[in-house]
């Protein structure tokens, strides 16, 4: 027997990297939601995170705010309103006209003196063109940490937040922490997190801060709004049921296939990478995880292999229906309806089919 004293190996990763919260970051508590709206209209991103806020706010018994910025009048109260019937104890309210238009200098300068005054432990903000902005440079002029994209948002045994994200090109998982500063951000993209049931509640608090900023201080000046009407047309991300196709597909002509069945079923076509790559289809169309995460009723993949980047954004569908030659193909792994068949034929015998279904006069015609 050999006489080895083993010593204890050096705190490694998250234990090593983890240094007693600086005194001044103790105070800051609770869980706030960025409520996105633009024009008037609430982004459903941040009802979907205040969702999420609501467990990460039990799991640590502390109060979910709403963060509503936004120019004066109704539609931004409303926008705070709404926030309770999802689930927030409190709001705070920055309304001020120079708000009108989103602008990268006046929205962080309004949220980033809320964090400075009522300070949260955590802020969650949706991952749309909006929020991405306006995290990063929340993030960058608070000097804390920021996970992006998250897929899966907990609270560890300490208390610290646990925010997951795709790594690796999608091949791995990685839980990202920031263990030294406050607040704690996090994005989320649209679709990844459920809706959660709207309950209508009485307004709780509301707290109103002033901005403190007129419209000289800001460098930018919105001239004109031009909606921009050759992308995000689609409204795939929330739509119910989605029709996409992949590479099995063959040619841009066959795409054809997809497009006629889901007008058909009233629904949205959107398309794996590749055909995005090969000008076959816009990006706006893509679904995966650099293209938008879909949460339909019925999700139809013609020709699609469901390599993980396909398949992060559509594992939320409640019916997963596969159409593949392979009957080793990976998408059959997490499809509920596997169909082994060329597509090319059973997408216009599909199309027959709900037609005859749900149009009675074709029915007449197909019988003859
Ligand atoms: C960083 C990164 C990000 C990515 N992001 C995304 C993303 O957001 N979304 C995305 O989709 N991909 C993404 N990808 C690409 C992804 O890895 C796959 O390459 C892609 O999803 C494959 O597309 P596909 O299934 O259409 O093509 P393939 O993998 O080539 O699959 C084609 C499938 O069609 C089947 N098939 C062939 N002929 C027929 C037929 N006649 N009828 C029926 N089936 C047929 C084949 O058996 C095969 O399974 C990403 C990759 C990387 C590295």
């Amino acid at each position: 027997m050999s006489n080895v004293t083993k010593t204890a190996a050096p705190a490694a990763g998250r234990a090593a990297a983890k240094k007693e919260l600086p005194e001044h970051f103790k105070a800051y508590k609770h869980v706030w939601v960025f409520v996105e709206q633009e024009r008037g209209q609430v982004h459903p991103v941040s009802w979907e995170l205040m969702g999420a806020g609501r467990r990460l706010a039990d799991r640590l018994k502390v109060n979910l705010a709403a963060v509503v910025i936004g120019p004066e009048g109704q539609p931004t109260r409303n926008a705070a309103l709404e926030s309770f019937c999802y689930g927030a104890d409190l709001a705070y309210l920055v309304s001020d006209n120079v708000l009108s238009d989103y602008r990268n200098e006046s929205y962080t300068k309004a949220l980033t003196e809320l964090v400075n005054t009522y300070k949260p432990e955590i802020l969650l903000l949706g991952a749309t063109t909006l929020g991405r902005d306006l995290a990063g440079s929340v993030a960058t002029t608070l000097s804390t940490g920021l996970t992006a994209d998250c897929t899966a948002l907990d609270v560890d045994a300490d208390g610290s937040l646990a925010a997951t994200r795709p790594t690796f090109g999608g091949s791995l998982l990685c839980t990202i922490y920031t263990l030294n500063y406050r607040p704690q951000m996090a994005t989320v993209r649209p679709r990844v997190m459920p809706m959660p049931e709207r309950v209508v509640r009485d307004a709780a608090r509301i707290i109103i801060h002033p901005l403190g900023l007129v419209e000289d201080d800001i460098v930018t000046k919105v001239l004109t709004f031009i909606p921009d009407r050759d992308s995000e047309t689609s409204n795939l991300a929330y739509a119910d049921v989605v029709v996409a196709g992949g590479l099995g597909l063959g040619s841009p002509e066959n795409f054809r296939l997809v497009r006629e069945l889901a007008t058909l079923l009233g629904a949205e076509y959107g398309c794996s990478r590749p055909l995005v790559q090969k000008g076959w289809v816009t990006s706006d169309r893509q679904i995966g995880q650099t293209g938008k995460t879909i949460r339909p009723k019925l999700y139809i993949a013609a020709g699609i292999s469901g390599a993980i980047q396909h398949r992060v954004g559509v594992e939320g569908a409640d019916l997963i229906v596969a159409i593949n030659t392979d009957k080793n193909a990976p998408i059959f792994d997490f499809a509920h309806v596997a169909i082994v068949s060329d597509a090319m034929q059973l997408l216009p015998s599909l199309t027959a089919a709900f037609r005859a279904r749900l149009l009675p006069d074709s029915r007449a015609r197909l019988a003859v």
